[in-house]
């Protein structure tokens, strides 16, 4: 499995120069299985540029991914309106997202292209769009497994794992540390993961003098969660607007003082995440780790 960041901003985009190394897109992931199959980890202003280069890799074969939303903040659906595959015939995109009323979902990413918003709705879309309002249990995608866990965040979110091709990615953002269930839920998905991406909004002095409240975290809470549930990488994510590349290079040395195998999610970075043993076979690996995740 191997993932590559589109976009780690969060809240709104910030195309500043200063800004420019780790980039000024909102948050989007992409997954890839050794299978081929594409999942699209959240739609943020960084989806346009996944667009772009699904079309320069499949120029006229057809096309389908995967999305799961882990909520409905603009920063993580604006990307929707120009991501070119979706406008294009013969391609399709399977919307997930755990929502608690029903079409939510559907209704949530076709209003932001209502008019008087948007020159024109969803409608005009050539590519076949799917929604699924999935609930709390596992779903299976083409052998990768994906799991939720709810988050403290306002209007909710959730955090998903990805188990595929032996390993385990986990990607886990706008949640603010501090309720006991919901904490318990971030270690609980978190266990064991290759790869846990972090909402690092603030640091922990922003978040004591004036931003508790705001349903994100910290890059020190980030180390603390990947320490307790064992994950062998922690990748900060959903950088501040105000955060210049300078300021998250000082923040990345501060969590590799705490916890060495630390990133800044950075647009473009590209982590290969290999099994973690090598099983005899690759369906007897899915299989047993499709029934763990069930069990949990
Ligand atoms: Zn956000
Ligand atoms: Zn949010």
């Amino acid at each position: 499995m191997k993932l590559r960041v589109w976009g780690a901003r969060g809240s709104t985009p910030t195309p500043e120069s200063a800004n420019a190394r780790y980039g000024g897109n909102t948050t989007c992931v992409e997954v890839r299985l050794e299978n081929g199959t594409i999942l699209i980890l959240d739609c943020g202003s960084g989806l346009r540029g996944l667009g772009k280069s699904h079309t320069a890799e499949f120029g006229p074969q057809p096309v389908a991914g995967y999305i799961f939303l882990t909520h409905f903040h603009w920063d993580h659906i604006q990307g929707i309106p120009f991501f070119t595959p979706l406008y294009k015939k013969g391609n399709s995109f399977f919307f997930h997202s755990v929502s608690l009323k029903a079409e939510e979902l559907q209704g949530a990413v076709e209003g932001q292209m209502v008019s008087p918003y948007f020159p024109v709705d969803m409608s005009i879309m050539g590519a076949v769009r799917n929604f699924y309002d999935i609930g709390t249990e596992p779903v299976d995608i083409h052998g990768a497994v994906v799991s939720s866990a709810q988050l403290n965040h306002p209007q909710g979110c959730v955090a998903y794992r990805v188990e595929a091709d032996g390993g385990a990615l986990v990607f886990a953002t706008d949640h603010e540390h501090g309720s006991a269930a919901h904490d318990e839920n971030v270690r609980r998905i978190a266990r064991g993961a290759d790869v846990f991406i972090y909402d690092a909004q603030y640091t922990p002095e922003e978040y004591e003098r004036e931003k508790k409240g705001w349903g994100h975290s910290t890059w020190a809470e980030g180390v603390k969660f990947a320490r307790d549930a064992g994950a062998r990488q922690l990748v900060l994510c959903h950088h501040d607007p105000d955060r210049d590349d300078r300021m998250l290079d000082r923040i990345l040395r501060e969590a590799r003082k705490q916890f060495p195998n630390t990133l800044a999610a950075s647009e473009g970075l590209v982590l290969d995440i290999p099994p973690r043993a090598r099983p005899k076979s690759r369906s007897t690996s899915r299989k047993r780790s499709t029934s763990r995740m069930r069990n949990r």
